[in-house]
């Protein structure tokens, strides 16, 4: 399973191990910015590693460049983030010689859950590997509260360096608003 958050990858190990299938982890994700962001995501799948006792492989692989790119390739930057994380779980899981691949991006509903299958439906046919695909939204409220549980630290945007000035504007035009709210 490839895996971009620990929040998000709650529900779906819980799923998973409870239908007794033997998962483990990929944590890749070059897009998170900045640095100290991606490590701290790092960290907290490795403390999800430990709770669930789970093997997760870290591609510590954190391109500067791909998000320096993005910033370009604003128009489509999403579909070319899911494109680069989808395409590099395919081609570990041949390597390794995994039955089967999912991705915990499938449980949020902020995401283009669309575009997520048809990726991972294409790369599944290119790599000869099934895509286990499961509608893991039903379970994003559950996942998020059980990781709260855990303590595991949830981030407030996506991860590349548009997500996060987008984040930030949308909070000073809240506190502008809650301000104006207040004085009447
Ligand atoms: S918003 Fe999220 S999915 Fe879209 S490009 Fe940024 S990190 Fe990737």
């Amino acid at each position: 399973m490839h895996m971009c958050c620990a929040p998000c990858a709650t529900f779906p190990v819980e799923l998973l191990k409870e239908k007794g299938l033997d998962v483990e982890g990929l944590f890749y994700n070059p897009n998170i910015h900045p640095y100290e962001e991606f490590k701290k995501r790092e960290e907290q799948v490795k403390k999800l590693s430990e709770i669930y006792k789970i093997k997760v492989h870290f591609l510590p692989d954190f391109e500067q460049q791909l998000w320096e790119e993005m910033k370009d390739k604003s128009k489509n930057r999403c579909g070319t983030c899911y494109q680069k994380r989808i395409a590099r779980l395919f081609k570990f899981a041949k390597v390794e010689k995994f039955d089967a691949v999912t991705t915990s991006m499938l449980v949020s509903p902020y995401q283009d859950h669309e575009k997520i299958k048809e990726l991972a439906t294409m790369y599944s046919e290119k790599y000869g590997i099934p895509f286990y695909y499961e509608d893991f939204r039903v379970g994003y409220r559950e996942g998020q509260e059980k990781a709260k549980e855990h303590g595991f630290y949830k981030q407030r945007y996506c991860g590349c360096v548009l997500s996060l000035l987008e984040t930030i504007e949308q909070i000073s035009a809240e506190e502008k608003q809650k301000r104006m709210v207040a004085n009447g």
